[in-house]
């Protein structure tokens, strides 16, 4: 599969008379191209994620350069991976899952609570127009700000402090992300949600087990939950 789409680019190149120098970029730009794509194909839109503009920004965002050069073999692999501190950035199947139930649009303003590498902050800022992102862990959140900066992921402000208050000076949001588990919904996260809005949580306890929680907010102020998945996130420091 490899083997054969490289030389169905290679001949592409010589047909077009390109120079020679530019066969390496055309193949693969960052080394990691091919994972990506087979990762969305095999992990993602097998397993039902089928929403377009989800899928092009996996495809898009470099995995491996979020977590330690140590683990870039592993990058794309169908499971979580250690950032530091004893955290994780989780499973891509869980990225895109938890990124196409939030239904995104380019209009939003979205708060993710639990940075961690500021992957799936990065995926996020592909398809709204703003994200905030709450890290309680100071050397993550600061870390995660240097890569996305590096990376020119310019729509995205990154915090330092206790995700379970919000972000009340920006709110309110059309869309929340939480990517650690709460006990309990925390209703100070609700409040900071705009009627219309959504809101994606894994809630629960390691002992109790968690689920992924799709919560919404009617124009009347009025919230429905729903359950999903049974989920394992690391728990949100309260
Ligand atoms: N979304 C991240 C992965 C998150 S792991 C990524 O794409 O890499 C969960 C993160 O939530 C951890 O970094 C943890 O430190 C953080 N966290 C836990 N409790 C928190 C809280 N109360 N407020 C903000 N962040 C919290």
């Amino acid at each position: 599969m490899r083997s054969t789409s490289a030389i169905k680019l290679l001949s592409l190149i010589f047909l077009l008379g390109l120079p020679e120098a530019t066969i390496p970029q055309v193949l693969d730009a960052d080394g990691f191209v091919e994972e990506r794509v087979s990762m969305v194909e095999t992990q993602i839109e097998a397993r039902g994620v089928n929403d377009a503009r989800v899928l092009e920004s996996m495809r898009l965002i470099p995995r491996h350069l979020f977590i330690d050069e140590s683990l870039w073999p592993r990058a794309y692999s169908d499971r979580p991976l250690p950032i530091s501190s004893g955290q994780t950035i989780s499973q891509p199947y869980i990225v895109a899952l938890m990124t196409e139930l939030l239904q995104p649009d380019e209009h939003h303003i979205v708060l993710e609570i639990g940075t961690g590498s500021g992957y799936q902050a990065a995926v996020l800022s592909k398809l709204v127009r703003w994200v905030y992102t709450i890290e309680i862990v100071p050397e993550l959140g600061q870390s995660a700000e240097g890569t996305l900066k590096r990376l020119g992921y310019d729509n995205v402000t990154v915090r330092i402090g206790d995700g379970y208050q919000g972000w009340p000076e920006q709110a309110p949001y059309d869309r929340i992300i939480v990517t650690a588990a709460p006990e309990e919904i925390p209703q100070e996260l609700v409040e900071q949600l705009k009627p219309g809005g959504r809101m994606i949580l894994p809630v629960g306890s390691q002992r109790r087990g968690q689920d992924l929680l799709v919560l919404e907010k009617d124009q009347a102020g009025n919230v429905n939950t729903r359950q999903t998945i049974p989920v394992r996130f690391v728990p949100m420091v309260h």
